[in-house]
């Protein structure tokens, strides 16, 4: 999913990493591969066009240029805005009502009939609510045998009435069926056109007034990217939805229908649907979606930390001491107990610049840095400003005592503070803290 996004966007972010010096105009140059990005993708341009407009500016106001890891600070505002563009806050389907009544809406083949049932099947395994199937497509006799299939496979009863040619009294006469027979959720599945019709739009629009659903939900292939949302705009206008289902976002969708619906029609997407089976459902959230998109992982916790100002002081006084090999075990300390309040450690071994390697070999979960902040806190003051009064025996002795640890486990600790300040003295001197 995304695939093509998520590999353009990490490109135009990595142009800036590479930079020796951040200027105004890198930032510019690289939204603007971040803008081309998302219209590749298919979003609207338009809507491209604003939120890297947005993008911009926050950047500029946050400080992307003085940060110490520009790249990132950039991907959490993207990552924020991406979030934002798709409805911020997951919306669920409103299910109250009794019964509650969900209506289905979209083209013929987007998807309806197969979400109607992993829509039952959810309510009905996840909330333990007995379920009603109802099949209102009047002309194509499959689709009634299509929706007893899935009926089937759920275990979920389907109401039809084949030989009724009426859909707004089947829908009618199945809300009936379900309110004397103590079903708590009636779910509606409706005929699709190939292409958008003024009788499939007049036919919606009276069982809508008919039955008056808790929840109108439209479906839609993402597959199908700006035609997505435009027939949303047009369904939209005319019997105005509560939601959006997403489907087929297991294939190669490029992102635009995902990303676009929710500024053009102002309506949520509420479900994505990602594959054929019935179980194949998930509720839609925007946050992880949008991450899905920039393939970020945990690196958020990171960067939530960049924002400060106390902060980013902290990491320019730790640099220019790093800069004058003056880095010592109270910034050792500072810097561990940074990485505990942020909960991930393998995030942040790049806010100490020379070290990943170092770091990365040595057993950093946060249970482990106990002893070593025990070891740090059983040093005395000068010991920690000067870390070569440690080389004496006498004094690794005391702090194995102190700190409750074997003398190898402080020799260990001594050994991995004076490696890495070897790095950081060979970094210093080919320049690359600059
Ligand atoms: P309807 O005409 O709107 O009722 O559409 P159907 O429910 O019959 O779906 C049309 C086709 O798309 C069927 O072959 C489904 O199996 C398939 N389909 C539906 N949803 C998904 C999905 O989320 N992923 C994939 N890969 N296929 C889907």
């Amino acid at each position: 999913m995304f695939e093509s996004l998520s590999q353009r966007i990490e490109e135009a972010v990595h142009k800036l990493k590479g930079k020796g010096r951040i200027t105004e105009v890198n930032v510019a140059s690289t939204i603007k591969d971040i803008r081309r990005a998302l219209i590749d993708a298919d979003v609207n341009y338009k809507i491209a066009k604003q939120v890297t407009d947005d993008i911009k500016v926050e950047a500029l106001g946050r400080k992307v240029l003085k940060s110490l890891a520009p790249g990132q600070v950039l991907i959490k505002i993207v990552h924020e805005k991406l979030t934002e563009l798709m409805g911020g806050k997951p919306q669920e389907a409103n299910l109250k009502g009794s019964p509650a009544i969900v209506l289905m809406a979209g083209l013929q083949g987007s998807g309806k009939t197969t979400f109607s049932g992993k829509l039952a099947n959810l309510i009905q395994q996840k909330q333990h609510k007995k379920v009603l199937l109802v099949a209102c497509d009047v002309y194509r006799p499959a689709a009634i045998e299509q929706l007893k299939v899935v009926g089937e496979q759920i275990g979920v009863e389907v109401y039809a009435e084949p030989d009724n040619k009426n859909p707004v009294a089947i829908a009618q006469n199945a809300v009936e069926h379900a309110k004397t027979h103590h079903y708590k959720v009636v779910v509606v599945d409706t005929a699709g056109r190939l292409a958008i019709d003024e009788v499939m739009m007049l036919e919606i629009a009276q069982i809508k007034a008919a039955i008056q659903p808790s929840e109108t939900l439209f479906v839609v292939d993402a597959m199908t990217g700006q035609d997505a949302v435009n027939t949303a705009k047009a369904f939209n206008e005319r019997i105005d939805f509560d939601g959006v289902v997403l489907t087929k976002m297991d294939g190669d969708t490029r992102g635009g229908a995902a990303l676009s619906i929710r500024a053009v029609v102002d309506k949520p997407i509420k479900f994505i649907g990602t594959g054929e089976q019935m179980r194949a459902l998930d509720t839609f959230r925007p946050e992880g979606m949008a991450g899905r998109i920039l393939d970020m992982g945990d690196a958020l916790l990171l960067v939530n930390e960049a924002y400060s100002d106390e902060e980013r002081k902290a990491q320019e006084r730790l640099q220019r001491k790093m800069r004058k090999n003056q880095f010592d075990y109270n910034d050792f300390l500072a810097q561990l107990q940074n990485i505990k309040k942020m909960g991930s450690l393998k995030d942040l071994i790049g806010a100490l610049p020379g070290t990943n390697k170092l770091l990365r070999n040595t057993d950093l979960s946060n249970e482990s840095l106990t002893p070593i902040e025990a070891m740090i806190y059983s040093m005395t003051p000068q010991e920690r400003q000067k870390p070569v009064l440690l080389r004496d025996a006498n004094r690794q002795k005391r702090i194995a005592n102190g700190s409750g640890n074997s003398i190898q486990q402080v020799g260990q600790l001594i050994k991995q503070f004076e490696d890495m300040r070897k790095m950081m003295k060979k970094l210093n001197k080919g320049g690359k803290f600059k």
